[in-house]
């Protein structure tokens, strides 16, 4: 029953720049996630590519590189009763278009590439990306 997990997540550079970050931190706040950590980072380029190598083979990975380095992101650690799988769902699909009503990506996402937040997809890699951004 109890399996209070931690993982990772960003609000990409379309929602900081609409100022929706508060709005959006108040949505996982409601939904009974606590945000353990947060900060405000613009990444650089190479460190984009590093956190997405996991798609540095796929046709949209220099776009989705450049874009995430595009501008402010808010990094957090959130943490809650199955986090993972209670962040992505409450994210939505990848495309905003496939989002179910109700989702974040479904309310504030543009397109597939600009789709507001970022969510790790399993409790493995919420690890590897937390300490991406917040181990010293
Ligand atoms: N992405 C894209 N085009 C695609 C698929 C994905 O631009 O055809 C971007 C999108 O911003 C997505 C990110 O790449 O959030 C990482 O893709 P992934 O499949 O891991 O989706 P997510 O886990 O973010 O839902
Ligand atoms: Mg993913």
């Amino acid at each position: 029953m109890n399996n209070l997990e931690q993982t990772l997540s960003i609000i990409k550079p379309d929602a900081v720049e609409r100022n929706l970050d508060q709005e959006i931190k108040n949505i996982f706040l409601n939904n009974g996630f606590k945000i353990i950590k947060e900060k405000k980072i613009k990444l650089e380029k190479n460190e984009a590519e590093k956190f997405y190598k996991v798609h540095e083979t796929k046709p949209f990975y220099n776009d989705l590189c450049e874009y995430l380095s595009s501008g402010p992101i808010l990094v957090m650690i959130l943490e809650k009763e199955n986090a993972v799988l209670s962040n992505r769902e409450l994210m939505g699909a990848t495309n905003p278009k496939d989002a179910k009503e109700g989702t974040i990506r479904k309310k504030y996402g543009i397109s597939i590439d600009k789709n507001s937040v970022h969510g790790s997809d399993s409790k493995e890699n919420g690890k590897i990306e937390i300490d991406f951004f917040f181990k010293n």
